[in-house]
C-alpha cells in the first residue's frame, strides 16, 4: 500500500489541509495518516494540548475512509522530530511505501530539522505548493538549495515529472494541488476577534472549538 504521512500541529486542522491530503490521495497514494506533533520546537506560540489537536483531527476526517490519525508522537511525548517519526513507522509498515507529505512552506525549512539528510535517506517526499506561492519547473534548481548541503551534490532533476532525485535513489515530488490560502495562524485570529471562520475548516471542527471556548 501507497501510505502518505501528514504531519504538523493542525491548531486547528483546516480544509488547506483537508483539500491539499484529498488531492495528493487521488492521485497516487491508498491512505493518508495526519500525525500532530506533540510538542514542537520551531513554532513560537503555545500550541494547543495535543489531545485537543488531536480530537479536532479525529473529528474532520471521520467520514473519510483513506484518512486516519496517528498519536504516535503524542504517545512518544516531549519535543515531535519527523526523523523519529519516520524510523518508528518504517517498523509498523514495513511491507508498505511510505511518502512523507509537507506544505513548501515546511519544505523550505526542512533543513534545520533533526537529522534532516537520514529524513532524506528515507522516505519519498511530496511537497505541495500553497497559497499563491506556486512553483514552476524552472524553479526546480531553486529548491535544490533547501535541501540538506551534504544531498546537494548529488542530485538529479528530472524536469518532466517534476521531481529531485537524490543519490541514494529518493525522489523529492513538487505536486501542484489547488491553492487554498488558508492557515491556522488566521483561523485562530479570527476566533479570537470573534471573525466567522465559516468554510474555513469543517463546521463540526467550529463547534468542538465554540463549545470548548479554544482560541480566545
Ligand atoms: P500555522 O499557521 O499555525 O503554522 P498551518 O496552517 O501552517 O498552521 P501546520 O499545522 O503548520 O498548518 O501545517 C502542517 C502541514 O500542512 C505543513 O506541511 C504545511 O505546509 C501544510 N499546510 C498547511 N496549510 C496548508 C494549505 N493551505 N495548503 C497546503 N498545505 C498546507
Ligand atoms: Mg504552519
Amino acid at each position: 500500500m501507497k501510505i502518505g504521512i501528514f504531519g504538523g500541529t493542525f491548531n486547528p486542522v483546516h480544509f488547506g489541509h483537508l483539500r491539499a491530503a484529498e488531492e495528493v490521495a487521488q492521485s497516487f497514494l491508498n491512505k493518508i495518516i495526519f500525525i500532530p506533533t506533540n510538542l514542537t520546537s520551531n513554532k513560537k506560540t503555545v500550541a494547543l494540548s495535543a489531545e485537543k489537536r488531536m480530537e479536532m483531527l479525529n473529528i474532520a476526517i471521520k467520514n473519510n475512509k483513506k484518512f486516519e490519525v496517528s498519536d504516535i508522537e503524542i504517545k512518544r511525548g516531549g519535543y515531535s522530530y519527523s526523523y523519529d517519526t519516520i524510523v518508528q513507522l518504517e517498523k509498523i509498515y514495513s511491507s508498505d511505501e511510505l511518502y512523507f507529505i509537507v506544505g513548501m512552506d515546511a519544505y523550505s525549512g526542512v533543513k534545520n530539522w533533526k537529522n534532516a539528510e537520514g529524513i532524506f535517506d528515507k522516505i519519498n517526499f511530496i511537497v505541495v505548493n500553497r497559497s499563491n506561492k506556486k512553483f514552476s519547473q524552472k524553479k526546480l534548481i531553486k529548491l535544490i538549495d533547501f535541501l540538506p548541503d551534504k544531498l546537494k551534490e548529488g542530485v538529479k532533476i528530472d524536469y518532466k515529472e517534476n521531481k529531485l532525485i537524490t543519490s541514494k535513489n529518493k525522489f523529492i515530488y513538487f505536486f501542484k494541488i489547488s491553492r487554498l490560502d488558508i492557515s491556522s495562524t488566521v483561523i485562530r485570529d479570527n476566533f479570537k476577534n470573534n471573525i466567522s471562520n465559516l468554510f474555513l475548516l469543517p463546521n463540526e471542527v467550529i463547534n468542538y472549538i465554540i463549545n470548548n471556548k479554544l482560541y480566545k
